[in-house]
């Protein structure tokens, strides 16, 4: 198996015909972690036959609808699909709350084992590891407490290790820069253009240019941008205006993937 990034969802709050909310794939050392699980991901991942036996693990970065709206949908269908092994979710400790009800209504009898693993998103630390690879939290700044995800390779021989930085939603924040600098790929949310900076600030997110700079001060080796908001319909506005700072900026474009 590659190392690679799957794209499911790249759009912002609002799901339209051109974009799903947030979802995508990470691959590393043939493991599969499915980050954020916005609404139609299950389907997604069906249409790209993305093995979801193969999950174990997913991790959302905050609670806001268009993050999470598709768990409890995937994790009703894996039910449905009579799976055994556990399937481990990595969140706020909200999460728990907010689904039991759901869970205890409409997955009484769930055959797998359902596992929640409260992160605090305020925090950078070790959220995950096992032999291969190591998962830390990236903290964010948002409307909501947040955090990104930073995934590391653990080893690779001669070779230098893969590293996958995973951040949205969030304003611009220099302090991550420290954290995720040299990663290989870069994921950061731009949900606006320059020209929308004032709806940018109020609703707490990134500018293209804004992620652009953010991957230029971490020395990132490549950009992908995404959480593009329904006030652009002509996507190739955020990547001009992110490749004025950063060439090597690519959309984040739903149904493809990127190698890591
Ligand atoms: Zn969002
Ligand atoms: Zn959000």
């Amino acid at each position: 198996m590659n190392n690679q990034l799957t794209i499911l969802g790249s759009g912002s709050a609002m799901p339209t015909f051109q974009n799903s909310p947030s979802g995508q794939v990470v691959e590393l050392c043939d493991k599969s972690f499915l980050v954020d699980c916005g609404e139609g991901v299950q389907i997604t991942m069906r249409q790209l036959g993305i093995k979801t036996a193969r999950l174990y693990t997913i991790f959302i970065s905050h609670l806001h609808g268009d993050h999470c709206f598709g768990l409890i949908g995937l994790i009703s269908t894996l039910g449905m699909m009579n799976r055994t092994q556990p399937l481990h979710i990595y969140a706020h400790p909200d999460l728990e709350k907010l689904l039991r009800p759901m869970l205890d209504y409409h997955c009484q009898d769930l055959p797998y084992e359902l596992l929640f693993h409260p992160i605090n998103p305020r925090k950078r630390e070790v959220i995950w590891e096992d032999r291969t690879v190591t998962v830390e939290s990236i903290p964010l700044k948002h409307k909501v407490p947040t955090c990104g995800f930073l995934f590391i390779e653990k080893h690779r021989g001669q070779e230098p290790r893969k590293r996958y930085a995973y951040c949205s939603d969030t304003v611009y924040r220099e302090q991550i820069v420290e954290q995720i600098h040299g990663v290989d790929v870069l994921y950061h949310e731009a949900t606006y253009t320059e020209r929308d900076l004032d709806k940018c600030k109020k609703h707490t997110h990134s500018t293209a240019k804004q992620a652009a700079n953010i991957a230029r001060l971490a020395q990132a080796g490549k950009l992908v941008i995404g959480h593009f908001s329904t006030r652009e319909d002509d996507h190739n506005i955020f990547l001009d205006e992110a490749q004025q700072v950063f060439p090597n900026t690519v959309l984040a474009i739903e149904r493809t993937t990127i190698d890591l």
